[in-house]
């Protein structure tokens, strides 16, 4: 199998460091707020790569971590180390304490995990309970001569890891040119990123530290707790692209700073998904959640498919028409699967042996999911087609493969598509809510309740427990 690794840009053929094991990192969701679309397609393209594996009889240990400490407001932008924690901010706004916030959050990305049939990984470590892995860390880069302490503040030297950028190809000489970055004042070089920063007095979240108190940077996280689980090298890392830089080229200096071994051996990257042309974000408020989605009408597992139609490397760009064609795709899959688990066997495998041949070729090929979708969909064509006709097809086998490649796509076998009736339901059932009217809205659930669909209202922060 071939994966493009974003470390050598080019597509390399996979091998474990070990045999028949795979070692997988994943940065996993800033709990502050609900994961929007775009954010799931991170955690689904990771889930891709983890169910090829699987299905080739890799044994793959994946860890992904919770970030509950540390991370910016201004962290993606560039190494700035300006700017407010973004739990923390959330937890002032809303009157909670940054676990309250944390906590329910993270609840909500597993839930949203869940729905999206998202394999769990074998440990989503916080990075609020792995503070002294970080500052083991830490001081061993200082005492490598990568780190350096002022006023309680501990920054990564840039200067002192020659192959910095060989990630993103902001290497030193590029950084030097480019724009000037906001300098921290206890910087030596403003591209040096902070390791440990002092808290004010009015931080909530700090510890103490041999620097004093103080909090973590975002970066030195991932590379405590994968160190921690996975040891020097892992085999993949995945990511959205908005973490080639600044944040996987700093876990790069500082793991091999540390270590002196390669961080990891491929690095994979999903590309952003856009809504008018512009990257979906919190901050442009131009963002759907999964309640959003299922609010509409749509399944999860709509949404799913409609990522799976694109390639993880190219930019995509959201509509509703998409997700109605993707839906429409699931139905068929659906259908052809019901038709199929009812039919006796008979002869004739070839068409359906051809297109599992298509199917994992594709996938094995740095995960062209689009390519493997149109030779599942042209093989059930082809599979409806020779059952109207009663032509000769071993639906058995045809079954089987249905359901391996619904497996490799994580597409979750729902029996029930939710009908227009329903639907018309739902869309009542909101419209009473916004009218306020919640008696009417509470029977318009025991209606749909009764048809056999459950609706879930997503929470907002504001309902929050109070306690
Ligand atoms: P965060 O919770 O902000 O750290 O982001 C979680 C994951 O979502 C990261 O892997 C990001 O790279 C990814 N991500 C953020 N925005 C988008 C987007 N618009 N499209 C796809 N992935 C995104
Ligand atoms: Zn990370």
């Amino acid at each position: 199998m071939r994966f493009h690794n974003t470390l050598t840009r080019k597509k390399e053929e996979f091998e474990p460091l070990v045999r028949g094991k795979v070692n997988m990192y994943t940065c996993g969701p800033t709990v502050y707020d609900f994961a929007h679309i775009g954010n799931l397609r991170a955690y689904v393209f990771s889930d891709t790569i983890r169910r090829l594996l699987e299905h080739d009889g890799y044994e793959v240990r994946h860890i992904k971590n919770i970030t509950d400490v540390g991370h910016l407001t201004e962290d993606d932008l560039a190494q700035g180390d300006s700017g407010e924690d973004k739990v923390e901010r959330r937890a002032k706004a809303e009157k909670k304490t940054p676990e309250e916030i944390a906590r329910f959050y993270e609840d909500a990305f597993h839930e949203d995990e869940e729905s999206m049939n998202i394999l769990p990984a074998q440990f989503f470590p916080r990075a609020t309970a792995h503070i002294p892995h970080m500052i083991r860390m830490i001081q061993v880069l200082i005492e490598r001569g990568h780190a350096y302490e002022v006023n309680g503040n501990v920054f990564y030297d840039v200067t002192s890891f020659p192959e910095y950028g060989k990630l993103s190809g902001n290497t030193l000489h590029k950084l030097k040119t480019g724009a000037r970055l906001e300098e921290h004042p206890d910087k030596r070089n403003p591209w040096d990123f902070a390791l440990w920063l002092a808290a004010p007095r009015e931080h909530l979240m700090k510890w103490p530290s041999p620097w004093g108190e103080g909090y973590p940077g975002w970066h030195i996280e991932c590379s405590a707790m994968s160190l921690e689980y996975l040891g020097d090298t892992l085999d993949i890392h995945t990511g959205g692209e908005d973490h080639i830089f600044p944040h996987h080229e700093a876990e790069i200096a500082q793991s091999e700073g540390t270590t002196g071994k390669p961080f990891s051996r491929f690095f994979m990257h999903e590309r952003h998904i856009l809504v008018d042309g512009q990257k979906m974000s919190k901050s442009k408020g131009n963002f759907y959640t999964l309640s959003d989605i299922v609010r509409k009408g749509f399944s999860p597992m709509d949404l799913r498919l409609l990522y799976l139609s694109a390639n993880y490397g190219s930019q995509m760009n959201f509509t509703w028409d998409a997700l109605a064609q993707a839906r429409k795709n699931r139905e068929t899959l659906f259908l052809a699967h019901e038709r199929l688990s009812d039919a006796g066997d008979k002869e004739g495998q070839d068409i359906v042996m051809e297109a599992k041949e298509a199917f994992l070729s594709a996938m094995r090929d740095d995960l062209n999911t689009p390519l493997a979708l149109s030779a599942l969909l042209g093989s059930v064509n082809r599979i409806n087609a020779a059952l109207d006709k009663n032509e000769a097809i071993d639906t058995r086998v045809a079954r089987i493969f249905l359901d391996e490649a619904l497996e490799l796509f994580g597409i979750r076998f729902e029996k029930k598509i939710i009908s227009d009736d329903v639907q018309k339901l739902i869309a009542r059932r909101e419209q009473a809510r916004k009218d306020k009217d919640f008696a009417l809205a509470d029977s318009l659930r025991d209606e749909i309740a009764a048809l056999g669909v459950e609706v879930r209202d997503s929470v907002s922060a504001k309902d929050l427990p109070t306690e």
